[in-house]
């Protein structure tokens, strides 16, 4: 499973460990925390989970 950073784009090659997670990973190319949650080896939510809120860039925008 992979779960591509939020803030560099890289593919993080996560391991079935990771198949049922919810917590945080730390991208090893740029040092950015996620927090990422995962059902059935299926990422089902992504979001920066730290240092650099500035970079902060959602994924999702409320539609309203
Ligand atoms: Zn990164």
């Amino acid at each position: 499973m992979k779960v591509n950073c939020l803030s560099c784009g890289h593919a993080l090659d996560l391991r079935d460990a990771y198949d049922e997670y919810d917590g945080q990973v730390k991208c090893f190319a740029c040092g950015a925390l996620l927090a990422i949650r995962t059902r059935d080896g299926q990422v089902k939510w992504v979001e920066l989970a730290g240092s650099h809120p500035s970079e902060s860039r959602p994924e999702f925008q409320p539609t309203s």
